[in-house]
């Protein structure tokens, strides 16, 4: 069945858009302090973009379909895993992830959800954990995913999601080059919402270079030259609390972005 009546064609709730570590004190309270974790509800499924400690906050979306997209392995986008409401559920679930230097999604994962790091194997989890080595393009229901390589150590995937007309970019965990900034912008050509990763100021990207992430101005670049209807940054740096994010959207006003929130939902 398709999705719900009265829902948006799709439904975008950011669970999570801290970078590289969780946080927390009142100083995080306004953007979050938890990792990566967007959820996307489209078609009666959940697809979840990045599994990070945000996925701790997954709701009950009541959809029959749950599937977790996962940019890369890197541990602040695995984080949330193991104690997920939805993993503890008695659903079927899902999991993609791009195969690396031959190490398969099931491989990269399961190092979590093992001893020493963690006490019990995902086997011994209620619900039916399905790996997959991820192959683009792929239909998730009437859900189209289609996928870039992101720059970034390691390597990372960039989704795009599209559905009836409307379409979501989540490019977290990339660091632009005049070339890669080509790509993408083709990649987000027209998207409704453009996730971007802007990690660092200028001025922190200065000393940062070759750690795998953006800023605002190079995220506005793709983001005007795209067409794309809106922008959110995402992953904030863990250094970042509220007012020095607050002090980098000043500049936004007007332009249909911002730095994305926790807890935010968006209707495409
Ligand atoms: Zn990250
Ligand atoms: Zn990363």
């Amino acid at each position: 069945m398709a999705g719900r009546e009265g829902l948006d064609d799709m439904k975008v709730t950011i669970l999570g858009v801290r970078g590289s570590i969780p946080m927390d004190g009142p100083e995080f309270c306004e953007f979050g302090g938890a990792t990566s974790c967007v959820l996307v509800e489209a078609d009666g499924q959940a697809i979840y973009l990045d599994a990070g400690s945000g996925l701790l906050r997954a709701p009950n979306t009541g959809m029959a379909e749950v599937s977790i997209l996962i940019s890369h392995s890197h541990m602040d986008h695995i984080l949330g895993l193991p104690l997920s409401p939805i993993l503890l559920s008695d659903k079927s679930i899902d999991l993609y992830l791009q195969k690396r230097d031959g190490i398969s999604a099931k491989e990269q994962l399961e190092h979590l959800m093992a001893p020493p790091l963690w006490p019990v194997g995902v086997e011994q989890y209620p619900c039916e954990v399905v790996f997959h080595d991820l192959e683009l393009p792929m239909q998730l229901g009437n859900v189209q995913v289609t996928g870039m390589e992101s720059n970034h150590p390691g390597g990372s995937t960039i989704y795009r999601l599209d559905h009836n007309g409307k379409s979501l970019v989540y490019a977290t965990d990339y660091e632009h080059t005049d070339e890669k900034q080509q790509e993408l912008a083709a990649f987000a050509k027209d998207a409704d919402l453009l996730l971007y990763d802007a990690q660092y100021t200028d001025e922190e990207y200065g000393r940062m270079k070759g750690f795998g992430h953006s800023t605002i101005a190079e995220g506005m670049k793709v983001f005007e030259q795209s067409g794309a209807k809106r922008v959110l940054f995402v992953h904030h740096d863990p250094r970042h609390p509220d007012v020095k994010l607050r002090e980098m959207e000043a500049v936004l006003k007007g332009k249909n972005a911002a730095l994305a929130r926790a807890g935010e939902v968006i209707g495409l």
